[in-house]
């Protein structure tokens, strides 16, 4: 290739699906790794889960009250009870009772196991005993106040989950109920694909860490703790590397911290300044892609892959910009962290909303508006959430969605329809 096409190829800008693609191609699920249930929720599991026991172990009461035989109270009513004689009294925990004759009972609580023989349970509600009285527990006879059939408050052994039944499917997003049903069989770790590792560079001469004075002239880091913030929300695993200079030498040296990382970010110097050497260091030090993508904000996005001794980790070059960082982010680092961590569907839920205000763009990018999603009449309604400059993180920070204006459209007027991807749900959208 010659320089000058290299040039074109840099200079070229990609839409913002070429460039998701092309991110995202170089990403696969991370390797499973077996982790307590503790831990797994909201992680992505890597195996099926098959039961070795049936749930419930036996059948047993669903109820307090009487194991019987039905076929021993039939036609019992109140005015005319049954009486039976009561041989036992079992409890959960108990092993079953062996064998129940004909006008026999026996006094069981709930999840205790049914005695051989016993076929119904009925309840105390439907007997002689009150039960809130402790003599009942002694007495030898009962009477039944009901007709029963076979099966009446009796939980099956294996209704829940069968001995060999696969109880979830490798790919399934684990919440509370499934790491219960997971420790219902008898499970304290399972396979899921483990965390990314992402490590963050932040880059220029004026950044300060938070937290420290603050020279004259100079700002403080708050990209890092954006995009750390915002990896943690993704799922993954930040590590905040340090602030590199302007300077070649001191990005490299930033770089080599990241050894071991999944991804890396890094953020400033992308741009077309002076200073903007963060391209020209993922060029010596591994390939770079693109740097330049339609979107606003978000526009000078590099992205390649490092080579660091044997390992090739891919790197986003976010744009400086506060909220351009963060809204790049969304667009692309949050689906590749998803994707390491095995979701099958990485974007974010979209909804339609009436745009309070109008969205102008001026040079055919894809314009991300910030936006405060409310609903009215049951009706979303997306209104611009302050000034729409990439340096305002004010107005990010009161947005909970991002209304889109695709590149072919010049502006959607108030009062039109809109697109907005959604980052928060607060009450407001209810
Ligand atoms: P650059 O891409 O390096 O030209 O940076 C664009 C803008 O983002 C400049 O105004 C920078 O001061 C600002 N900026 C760069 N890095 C950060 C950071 N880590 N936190 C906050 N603002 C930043
Ligand atoms: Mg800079």
């Amino acid at each position: 290739m010659s320089s000058r096409n290299h040039q074109n190829h840099y200079e070229a800008m990609i839409d913002v699906e070429e460039a998701l693609s092309k991110i995202l191609s170089v990403f696969k699920p991370l390797p499973a790794l077996e982790t307590s249930i503790l831990e797994a929720n909201g992680m992505v599991l890597a195996e099926n889960i098959m039961s070795e026991i049936n749930i419930p172990p036996l059948d047993n009461s669903a109820m307090d009250g009487y194991a019987i035989k039905y076929e021993n109270v039939e036609n019992a009513s109140a005015k005319n009870p049954k009486t039976l004689r009561v041989i036992a009294t079992t409890a959960a925990g108990d092993l079953p009772y062996s064998a129940l004759s004909n006008n026999e009972s026996v006094r069981i609580m709930t999840g205790a196991p049914i005695p051989g023989g016993a076929n119904a349970v009925v309840p105390f509600e439907e007997t002689s005993d009150n039960f809130n009285d402790a003599s009942s527990t002694s007495k030898s006879e009962v009477q039944i106040h009901n007709s029963s059939f076979v099966g009446q408050n009796i939980r099956q052994a294996g209704q829940d989950v069968k001995n060999g039944e696969t109880v979830l499917k490798s790919g399934t997003v684990l919440h509370p109920s499934h790491i219960a049903l997971i420790a219902s069989v008898g499970k304290a770790t399972v396979k899921v694909y483990r965390k990314p590792q992402v490590a963050i560079v932040a880059t220029g001469n004026e950044i300060t860490e938070p937290g420290h004075k603050l020279e004259h002239g100079r700002i403080y880091d708050s990209n890092s703790y954006g995009i750390a913030s915002a990896v943690i929300e993704a799922g993954g695993n930040p590590l905040i590397t340090g602030i590199a200079r302007d300077d070649f030498k001191s990005i490299e040296k930033q770089l080599n911290q990241c050894k071991g990382a999944d991804l890396v970010i890094t953020s400033a110097g992308v741009s077309k300044g002076d200073f903007d050497i963060v391209k020209n260091v993922l060029s010596k030090n591994g390939t770079m892609e693109f740097h330049s993508v339609r979107m606003k904000p978000g526009k000078p996005l590099a992205f390649g892959v490092l080579r660091q001794s044997d390992n090739l980790i891919p790197l986003v070059g976010l744009p400086g910009n506060p909220v351009s960082a963060l809204v790049a982010f969304e667009q692309f680092c949050r689906p590749a962290i998803r994707l390491m961590l095995g979701h099958e569907f990485v974007p974010r839920v979209t909804i339609k909303a009436i745009l309070d205000d109008k969205i102008d763009n001026p040079d055919g990018r894809r314009v991300y508006a910030r936006a405060l999603v409310y609903k009215k009449h049951d009706v979303y309604h997306a209104s611009l959430s302050g000034i729409q400059s990439s340096n305002i993180l004010s107005a990010m920070g009161r947005a909970n969605g991002l209304a889109i204006c695709p590149e072919n459209r010049a502006h959607i007027k108030s009062g039109q329809e809109v697109t907005v991807i959604m980052l928060y749900w607060p009450s407001e959208v209810f």
